[in-house]
């Protein structure tokens, strides 16, 4: 790929850490044209990866889905620093330190420190056979686990907890899932998607137990074998995956000075409370268009967004169009695409069939579709999207009726 509108730049943007949004950022600040230098810092030792195949699609198949060839960086002259992490970041000085015990001066700064697993501060996590899924290299750990295992109890229906849920009963392993609210996929999605995912995973002998409480995890010779729950429950298992949400890694910027408030508080082109430093990804809290408050998106969508806010910016280039935020998830052959925030507004029209596996659940206050939720219904999906951008009004009686084309649900 050659540069585009290269200009000379003597500025060195660093970028600290080598997640989906940090490692999409370098790519788009060459893009961009920005000639300076670029140097990307990542704790882990693997370059940036595509993180969805992790818990999707873990046990067939590669892993290693890399964001970039690892040529890419070097053609494009981007330095990147493996298994090396920023320790501390002087604002007044731009300069950070590292790990290597190095300092590195920077005209701007970008954090992209993405979140981490929610340690369980239960009895017993600290067990053999008790593991998280984050990153590459605990994809394989688990990979090789859920292979070898015959009994996965899973902590947490979230979309960590489901989407594992699936492949591992996808390939006979039993499975249970714990989760302390009255329903899975709770923080994520609406109560009707979370009965239909209930029910989907049960159908597939899938044990869900809700409303539970962990007390303790108990194990033979270091190794987990089960789980002890409030109500006296014991589930059996040989491996317990906590996926019990993610916390941002916001120590650095706190440290540094920024706002921070349950992660980095950024404003709609991805700048922190320092001129100089931008924070992007699930470590930043932001505002949405049309909603109250800032949120932290903890997607990949999101994270390209603010990549692209942060390269605009830096560049000096013309902010990008704001998105309608959207997830995806694959949990059996369910194809997941969930667009807008699903909150509980007062009204909720259901195109389609559940149990035909094709579906779309559309959120609405009085006629303006807030959220959609589809499952391979890819066309809802896209039509959904543009509604929530648009603002139209929709009839509810024709929204409802799958024989009515979308576009004739709209009220001119
Ligand atoms: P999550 O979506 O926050 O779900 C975690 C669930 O575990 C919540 O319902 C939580 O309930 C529950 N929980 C918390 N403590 C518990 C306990 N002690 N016992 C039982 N249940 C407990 O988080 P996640 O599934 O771990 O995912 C982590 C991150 O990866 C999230 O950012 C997620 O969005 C992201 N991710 C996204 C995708 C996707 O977009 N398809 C796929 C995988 C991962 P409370 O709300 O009460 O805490």
């Amino acid at each position: 790929m050659t540069h585009q509108q290269v200009s000379p730049d003597g500025r060195r943007v660093v970028v600290v850490g080598g997640g989906h949004a940090g490692g999409t950022l370098v790519g788009l600040l060459r893009q961009a044209g920005f000639a300076g230098e670029i140097v990307l810092f990542g704790q882990e030792t693997d370059l940036p990866y595509h993180r969805p195949p992790l818990s999707k699609k873990f046990i067939d198949g590669d892993l290693e889905h890399w964001l970039r060839e690892p040529e890419f960086y070097q053609e494009q002259d981007i330095s990147v620093r493996l298994g090396e992490s920023v320790e501390s970041v002087d604002p007044a000085a731009r300069r950070v330190h590292t790990s290597g015990a190095q300092a590195l001066d920077y005209d701007v700064l970008v954090l992209a420190t993405g979140a981490e697993p929610r340690w369980l501060p239960t009895p017993g996590s600290d067990l053999a056979g008790v593991l998280t899924l984050r990153t590459l290299a605990d994809a394989r750990v688990l990979r090789k686990a859920v292979i070898s295992g015959s009994r996965i109890a899973i902590i947490g229906g979230g979309y960590v907890g489901l989407e594992v849920a699936a492949v591992a009963r996808a390939n006979g392993v039993e499975v249970t899932v714990i989760e302390r609210e009255e329903r899975v996929l709770a923080r994520v999605a609406s109560t009707q998607l979370s009965e239909i995912m209930q029910a989907y995973h049960r159908e597939r002998g899938t044990t869900i137990i809700t409303g539970a409480q962990v007390v303790s995890l108990s194990g033979e010779d270091g190794r987990v074998r089960d789980v002890l729950l409030g109500d006296g429950t014991r589930v059996p298992c040989d491996i317990a995956l906590v996926g019990i949400g993610a916390v941002p890694r916001d120590e650095l910027a706190a440290a540094a000075g920024l706002v921070v408030d349950q992660g980095i508080l950024v404003d709609d082109q991805a700048h922190t409370s320092d001129p100089a430093i931008f924070a992007i990804g699930d470590v930043t809290r932001r505002p949405l268009p049309g909603i109250d408050g800032l949120l932290r998106l903890e997607s990949i969508p999101s994270a390209v967004e603010q990549a692209k806010q942060a390269a605009a910016a830096i560049v000096g280039a013309a902010p990008p169009h704001a998105e309608v935020p959207w997830f995806w998830s694959d949990q059996f052959d369910l194809k997941l695409k969930i667009a807008g925030v699903v909150s509980a507004p007062p009204g909720t029209v259901l195109r389609g069939d559940p149990a035909s596996g094709r579906f779309a659940l559309f959120h609405h206050t009085d006629g303006r579709v807030t959220a959609v939720e589809s499952a391979n219904a890819a066309g809802d999906f896209m039509a959904g999207k543009k509604l929530i951008a648009g603002g139209e009004r929709v009839d509810p009686v024709r929204l409802a009726d799958p024989a009515v084309p979308l576009r004739n649900a709209v009220i001119k």
